[in-house]
């Protein structure tokens, strides 16, 4: 997908008014597409189409709004091909991830919001006083506002669209600048399925101009971010300024709890694909393994045995298993949190070589590379355990009793996902009862389904995305209570006209 047309408002394809701005391929740093950025004047434009569209889209009934989520589904499903390369070229992301977790995931979330937007159930209209009926509505909220990151283009414009338009809004999404193709390949998807002229609007741009804009724009009723937990506390801070309903997806750090009893070899597999998943650029992958002192040399030497197999690689090549990080920006800064820990004595293992270290390679020698990290000898205070890393590194601290294993792993301002490894049904109950995250797997890390809630605790922010919690995020509640007495004067009418009257 190429061209300088990334914007999509009120069903035109359009060019941005800002500067060129390239989308570099992650693998190469090589050039994949130019376009211009989508400003704030573009978002003013998307803004008032997307307002015109709500009027007829939220009076639309729940069966069409579910009928076009079918017809997408199968027009996602028709460019599944096209989605995951494109998806693969912006992200450097491996192909076998593009086509086997992010298209069909946002094929199945979308297949799954046609079926939840038919079910906007109320409680039961009744009289709760002798002379009222009493109703709910669900009704949408208006303009949506939505920001994205870059490390699930796809996937993130489907979770923030699909619930937003199921519920009758209409949405004006912003993806990130640096990966915007899928987003719009999404939209047009929508277009071609027969979605009305404004209803899903993409106006791709920079944060600081385009989403600040978005997020602070009085026309738009909510805002939906997924991002890092420094920026949603701005977007929070702008929504808070004029009241706006706000809904965050934030950072993760997710703890991976392995206790004595747990089946070792199911653990270290589940270590290294759940931190090493989308090379470690996942909010909820494991990054703080914590193993029991019985099992912790065992453990280490697993992981290390496995990351020296990992193939990283050209990411279009079926074979391989690691691609290189979104940026040169974002592998300098994960390098350099890496260093630091270094510096500090940790012991920094990094089986592996890079890709263009070897024959076959050279195309790749530019590309934005980070070999699999595992590092020991680190201390629960230090920053490589307690700050987003956001890469390809996995820290192991030992413990020695179940009390300190929850304690550290909660010992965290993130709480979006954790994960325990045991084969004792107490402890597995107990797990999930005390670690503090939004998702808590048990001898598993990572698996999401569309019917389940997908969000944060404490720093991770608020708010779900996917499953009908989702639908609801992007619903407002009315209680609609109407006469049944038909009397002109109203017992209650005596607080106001005195005792006298009747
Ligand atoms: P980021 O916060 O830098 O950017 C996210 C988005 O916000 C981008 O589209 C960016 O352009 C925009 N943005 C930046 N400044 C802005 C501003 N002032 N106003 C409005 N918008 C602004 O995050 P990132 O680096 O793109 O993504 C990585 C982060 O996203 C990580 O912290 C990760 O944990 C988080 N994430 C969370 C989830 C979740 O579901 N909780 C999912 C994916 C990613």
């Amino acid at each position: 997908m190429t061209g300088t047309e990334m914007n999509l408002i009120g069903g035109e394809r359009l060019a941005g008014s800002g500067e060129a701005f390239p989308v570099l391929d992650p693998a190469t740093g090589r050039e994949v597409t130019r376009y211009r950025l989508g400003t704030s004047a573009d978002v003013d434009d998307a803004v008032t189409n997307a307002r015109q569209a709500f009027g007829s889209w939220s009076r639309t009934t729940p069966g069409e709004r579910s009928g076009l989520l079918a017809r997408l589904a199968v027009e996602l499903g028709s460019r599944a091909a096209e989605l995951a390369e494109v998806e693969t070229s912006q992200t450097g992301k491996p192909i076998k991830l593009s086509t086997g977790f992010d298209v069909p995931g946002t094929i199945d979330n979308t297949a799954f919001f046609g079926g939840a937007a038919r079910i906007l159930e109320g409680s039961a209209a009744g009289e709760y006083s002798a002379d009222h009926t009493s109703m709910i509505r669900r009704e949408p909220i208006g303009v949506i506002g939505s920001i994205a990151p870059w490390n699930y283009p796809l996937q993130m414009a489907g979770w923030k669209i699909l619930p937003a338009v199921a519920a009758g809004n209409t949405i004006v999404l912003k993806p990130s600048e640096i990966t915007p193709l899928t987003a719009l390949l999404f939209a047009e998807s929508a277009a071609a399925a027969g979605f009305p002229d404004g209803v899903i609007n993409v106006v791709s741009g920079t944060g600081p101009d385009a989403g600040a804009t978005l997020v602070s724009h009085p026309d738009v009723d909510m805002v939906s971010f997924t991002g890092s937990t420094a920026v949603g506390r701005q977007v929070m801070a702008a929504c808070s300024a004029r009241a706006a309903r706000v809904h965050l997806e934030l950072g993760g750090k997710a703890p991976f709890v392995v206790f004595d009893d747990a089946d070792l070899e199911a653990a270290v597999h589940g270590a290294v694909a759940g931190s090493m998943i989308n090379t470690g650029q996942d909010c909820t992958a494991a990054t703080r393994a914590y193993v029991h002192e019985s099992l912790f040399g065992a453990f280490v030497d697993g992981v290390a045995d496995l990351l020296a197999g990992l193939v990283l690689g050209d990411p279009m090549d079926p074979a391989t298993d690691i691609g290189p990080l979104s940026s040169a920006r974002h592998r300098d800064k994960v390098s350099e949190m890496v260093h630091a820990a270094r510096t500090r004595g940790a012991r920094v293992l990094q089986p592996g070589s890079l890709p263009g270290s070897h024959s076959g390679g050279a195309g790749l020698a530019h590309g934005f590379w980070h070999l699999p990290t595992l590092i020991t000898d680190v201390v629960q205070s230090d920053p490589v355990v307690q700050d987003e890393i956001f890469g390809p590194v996995l820290t192991v601290l030992p413990f020695t009793g179940d009390d300190e294993a929850f304690d550290l792993a909660n010992d965290s301002p993130f709480g979006l996902a954790a994960s325990a490894w045991t084969t004792n049904v107490h402890r597995a109950l107990r797990a999930g009862a005390e670690l503090r995250a939004g998702t808590v797997w048990i001898n598993d890390h990572i698996p999401i389904f569309s019917e389940m809630p997908h969000g944060g605790y404490r720093s991770s922010g608020f708010g779900k995305d996917m499953s009908v919690y989702a639908l609801h995020e992007y619903l407002q509640i009315k209680h609609v209570a109407m006469d049944r007495t038909g009397v002109a004067r109203k017992p209650w009418h005596r607080t106001v006209f005195g005792i006298s009257y009747s």
